[in-house]
């Protein structure tokens, strides 16, 4: 079980995440809980402003100190948890820190909004920044989510026993081979025969050679990482290991596994 708690001045925008789909159905199963705490809940401004302008200058608000210092005093242990802060001048959202957090039994988000927040809350709160890419949104409520939801696919209980988070394109060290479903033929274009014919070790060789093939062609810098990893390839007769090796040379140029 996970416990995040978001700071936000937005928390409606989290319903719909927070009750359908695979989130709902974690926070039922009690494998993960959303804990939302509206910063505008804690100010002591007669108007319950939570934003003000910038010293110095410059366009825009920020968000000051009093409500979200107030907002955190509030989170039962927030000294002994990791604090982050959405920001696109943060760490890019990644697998490590993905995995990383999914490891904790409790962490706390503060989205910001408008220009962003009074620095003072990051220096204090020792808060870590992490960005979702080299864009800028307009509030770090959409950041929150994305982050919530990769974590929450690493805690146990929150996706299907059939399903595994380390089987996914990327975690699995390639990008995933094409899929397909019903019907075999629409409007004219067919699934791959392989895919079709019942043959489950063709079928993974076929799948693994096609994920070699994209991770090639779209991200070869992931490809030579797994090749570096000397991937054990088990399961796989010798003969395929050749086809295999034979097809990652015939890609990169280089000898392998
Ligand atoms: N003035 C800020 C800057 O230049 O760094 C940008 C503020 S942005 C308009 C408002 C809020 O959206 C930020 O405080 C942050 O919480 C969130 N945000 C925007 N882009 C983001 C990104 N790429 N990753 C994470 N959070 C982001």
């Amino acid at each position: 079980m996970i416990r995040i708690n978001v700071l936000t001045v937005f928390p409606e925008m989290f319903g719909p995440v927070k009750e359908q789909s695979i989130l709902g159905k974690a926070g039922e199963k009690g494998a993960i809980e959303i804990n939302l705490i509206n910063i505008r809940d804690f100010t002591e401004d007669k108007h319950r402003r939570t934003d003000d302008t910038p010293f110095g200058g410059g366009c825009g608000m920020l968000m000051t100190p009093q409500p979200v210092f107030d907002a955190l005093r509030s989170v039962e242990g927030i000294k002994e948890q990791p604090i982050l802060y959405m920001s696109p001048r943060g760490r890019i959202l990644d697998e490590d820190m993905i995995r990383e957090l999914a490891e904790v039994e409790e962490f706390t988000i503060l989205c910001g909004h408008y220009e962003g927040v009074d620095q003072r809350i990051l220096d204090h709160w020792n808060m870590r920044e992490v960005s979702i890419g080299d864009y800028v949104l307009t509030g770090g409520e959409l950041p929150a989510m994305v982050l919530i939801d990769a974590v929450s696919r690493f805690i146990p209980g929150v996706l299907g026993n059939e399903e595994s988070a380390e089987d996914e394109s990327v975690y699995s060290g390639l990008l995933e081979a094409d899929q397909y479903t019903r019907p075999r033929d629409f409007e004219g274009m067919e699934v791959p025969e392989i895919l079709t014919g019942g043959d489950h070790k063709k079928i993974r060789l076929w799948q693994l050679k096609e994920s070699i093939r994209i991770t090639a062609e779209r991200r070869p810098e992931m490809l030579e990482t797994w090749v570096r990893s000397e991937p054990e390839l088990d399961g796989f007769t010798k003969k395929e290991k050749k086809e295999i090796t034979d097809l990652i040379k015939s890609l990169t140029g280089k000898k392998t596994c």
